[in-house]
């Protein structure tokens, strides 16, 4: 478990982690910065601070985007501390109801599929879509969303609904060929589908053996960012089970999504060591040898760039590509996504492409929803700035607020994850 007051003692309150965080530059306070939250940590450990609601009220507003870890001179895990205590404010306060329900539904796909489906069905009745973005606009004030918000949409059906569990190469040789498993996200799985077509039709190029495992669960980031560790647990022990009943037959489990991403490779392992459970700490790192993020594995592991330098179409499409927090600071992928854009896309780099999108999670998008359209101005702006016709970024929670931030701010550039637009130079 982690030592609140030892990382307390460990700052040196030298402030380098003050200027980058997003919350403090929203709310610019002592207690929301990653010194103060630091500090109060330390005083709540030891007894001097009530988990009151003022002290509740104060962790939920970190957005958990690890911009302080990325500079502190001592490394020390802000983000990590501020899921800790959010389990103890679950424990104290409990979680809202429509959260609950919301975990509930992850852990429960066919549920979620029935959800899912009641969702496209009678979407027209309580919002109207916005074509251009790919997005949803409620007609009307819905309980935690405004009407002029722009909210995902919903496909008719999943991506792990709509293919085989088995798709061979046609051409190459069956010795030779390289085989991947997807795992998909639940935001690409239920909300943006193309980004699962889109990577189905790479890897059929590439002529790659496809494995599209059906049980997988949710990653359970939400949860965890919310302090619903019952929850992680249950969502990660059954997906190691599950991976482990399939890894020898792959060579990597690749993920278009740098939130489902970084849990799986980083926080599951993380998460078990910290409550004593080494064996599936254990069994979590032995996966991660083959977890990657999409455009990492096909850029390091396949014959894409050449594919793209042979056969992909020369576009005269500006894209500027914005680095997830859980991509660029907790995995190093950076470079990957704009090497095998580059190809066919003319990049135009943002004054700051590192800095967070303003997502924040579940609680920020629904009690704390005015931190995140704070935290995304900045952002829209400096997309605007560059003219680009497209956004693109390795995230689908980046998407959802992205795309709504452009949307509320009047930028006219939309968004693209990297592999829907890699798999359009291939067409
Ligand atoms: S994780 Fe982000 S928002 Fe939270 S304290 Fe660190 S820099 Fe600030
Ligand atoms: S950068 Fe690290 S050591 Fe310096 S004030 Fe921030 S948390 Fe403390």
């Amino acid at each position: 478990m982690f030592n609140f007051s030892k990382i307390s003692n460990d700052c040196i309150k030298c402030g380098k982690c003050i200027p980058v965080c997003t919350i403090h530059s929203v709310n610019p306070d002592e207690t929301t910065s990653p010194r103060g939250f630091i500090e109060l940590l330390g005083a709540y450990e030891k007894g001097n601070l009530p988990l009151d609601k003022t002290a509740k009220d104060i962790f939920e507003s970190c957005f958990l985007c690890t911009n302080c870890v990325d500079v502190c001179p001592n490394s020390l895990p802000t983000d990590m501390i501020i899921e800790e205590v959010r389990a103890d404010i679950a424990k104290k306060y409990g979680i809202a109801w429509y959260k609950k329900a919301f975990f509930w539904l992850l852990r429960h796909r066919w549920a979620m599929d029935i959800a899912s489906k009641l969702g496209y069905v009678f979407k027209s009745c309580a919002v109207k879509e916005e074509r251009k973005r790919g997005g949803l606009i409620p007609r009307f004030d819905l309980p935690m969303v405004k009407k002029e918000r722009l909210l995902p949409s919903i496909a008719s059906r999943s991506f792990l609904n709509s293919y085989p569990e088995r798709i061979e190469a046609e051409t190459a040789d069956k010795e030779k060929r390289q085989r991947v498993a997807i795992f998909i996200g639940c935001l690409a799985n239920y909300n943006y589908t193309g980004i699962g077509d889109s990577l189905v039709k790479i890897l059929k190029a590439l002529e790659i053996d496809i494995l599209i495992p059906k049980k997988q669960k949710c990653c359970a980031a939400p949860a965890y960012f919310t302090g619903d560790f019952d929850t992680v647990e249950a969502l990660a022990k059954e997906n190691i089970e599950y991976f482990e009943s399939f890894i020898d037959d792959v060579d990597a489990i690749i993920i278009p999504e740098a939130t489902c991403s970084a849990m799986v490779k980083h926080d599951w392992e993380i998460f078990f060591k910290n409550r004593g459970m080494m064996d599936w700490a254990r069994r979590s790192s032995k996966l991660n040898e083959k977890i990657f993020m999409a455009t990492e594995w096909l850029y390091k592991n396949s014959d894409l760039e050449k594919l793209l330098k042979a056969r992909g179409k020369s576009l005269d499409i500006s894209v500027t590509y914005h680095d997830p927090c859980h991509a660029r600071k907790v995995q190093g992928i950076w470079k990957e996504p704009r090497e095998l854009l580059s190809k066919n896309y003319r990049l135009k780099e943002m004054s700051d492409p590192n800095r967070c999108c303003g997502f924040g999670g579940v609680t920020i998008q629904s009690e704390k929803f005015h931190l995140a359209q704070a935290a995304g101005l900045p952002k829209a702006a400096m997309i605007k700035e560059t003219k680009a016709d497209i956004v693109s970024a390795e995230c689908s929670a980046c998407r959802v607020q992205l795309s709504n931030s452009l949307y509320q701010n009047g930028v006219e550039t939309i968004f693209k994850n990297p592999i829907e637009l890699i798999a359009e130079a291939l067409e």
